[in-house]
């Protein structure tokens, strides 16, 4: 028989389960709460909890730790950047995700990752080059939040699944991941402090809005047309632009946020045609819009536009009454991209 996921349990889940092995129910919220509110990583410090049961825990369940193998910290200290490595079921399987910790002045922001690689296989993108290795738990997810809080001594304020991997091509872990940090026994972060950055699984999105859930959404767009956007994301060939804003109208319907990602490569999406482009095609959406000046990729011959080319884009984008924002280019002198300090360790 398997053993119990317990870091991926709900409340409700955790409770059942400690029945289960003839404990009472309230034993599973205080369970719940060591692991998602104090964020203990083994059953001796579960103190409350008598050393029979923690035993029998220890017996019928999985529950592993991230180890960070690798940290880098920007210059200016605003960015911290962690390689984990994640058991899976009790084994080590030597996977190995990145997030990253970044200081605003409104508070700290994590970005995860929800997959060990990609299959999206976008052409920009160092997450992507190996593929997919496999997806992360709701556990896994949590767990580097609750591993950065704790090992920072820091509460973390906003969380964006941005980082390795497409969340909704995750769909059920990612969504059990939100309700586990949503929960008012655990973290008790609120939905709309949750962003899901995705290159637009039309109708994972059409789930989400099923599901009602409230968090925010990131389309990464990068593109005013199709034959631009296929160049630079196969999925775009699955699912039109039209189809994706289709999707978005409905998805703002009802207050929920979205941002564009735009990131800005040389002579390949940058100008001042492009800009007007988008500006029809968002006409009418409630939107932010992020311009990302691209990571230089030599191989690929993508080198990120000129400021001049992101100025007039961005103008263009504002006269038409878009909000429009430039990323900052936090922590850029270490491996900022998604997927680069994971690469370079494979290296
Ligand atoms: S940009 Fe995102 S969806 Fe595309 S390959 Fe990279 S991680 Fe996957």
């Amino acid at each position: 028989m398997d053993k119990f996921d317990i870091r991926s349990a709900t409340l409700d889940e955790l409770c059942d389960f400690v029945e289960s092995l003839g404990e009472k129910r309230y034993r599973g919220q205080q369970v719940f709460e060591w692991i998602n509110q104090k964020f203990v990583e083994n059953f001796d410090e579960m103190t409350n909890l008598p050393a029979a049961f923690r035993e029998k825990l220890m017996i019928h369940t999985v529950f592993f730790a991230p180890k960070i193998v690798e940290k880098q910290i920007s210059k200016d200290n605003s960015t911290k950047k962690f390689l984990f490595e994640l058991q899976n079921y009790g084994i080590m399987d030597s996977v190995q995700v990145e997030a990253v910790l970044m200081a605003y002045r409104h508070g700290f922001s994590v970005c995860l990752s929800t997959q060990a690689g990609c299959r999206m296989g976008c052409d920009f993108c160092a997450s992507g080059a190996h593929g997919l290795v496999r997806n992360l738990t709701a556990g896994e997810i949590a767990a580097q939040i609750y591993k950065i809080s704790h090992s920072e001594g820091i509460g973390i304020s906003n969380v964006v699944l941005m980082g390795m991997g497409e969340p909704l091509d995750n769909f059920d872990n990612v969504v059990k991941f939100i309700r586990l940090v949503n929960h008012a026994k655990g973290l008790n972060l609120g939905q709309r402090n949750i962003t899901l950055s995705t290159c637009g699984l039309v109708p994972r999105i059409f789930d989400i809005i099923r599901e009602n859930l409230q968090i925010g959404l990131a389309i990464s767009l990068h593109a005013p047309n199709d034959q631009i956007r296929r160049r630079l994301m196969p999925i775009a060939r699955k699912y039109s632009l039209d189809e994706l804003l289709a999707a978005c109208r409905e998805y703002v319907r009802g207050g929920r946020r979205i941002t564009f990602e735009y990131i800005m490569i040389d002579g390949v999406n940058d100008s001042a045609g492009n800009a007007r482009e988008l500006c029809k095609k968002l006409a009418g959406i409630n939107c932010h819009i992020n311009l990302i000046p691209a990571n230089n990729i030599p191989e690929k011959g993508y080198t990120k536009s000129k400021p001049r080319a992101i100025a007039i884009f961005s103008n263009i984008l504002e006269n038409s009454g878009f909000t429009v924002t430039l990323r900052r280019e936090l922590g850029s002198d270490i491996s900022a991209a998604c997927g680069q300090l994971r690469n370079s360790n494979r290296a």
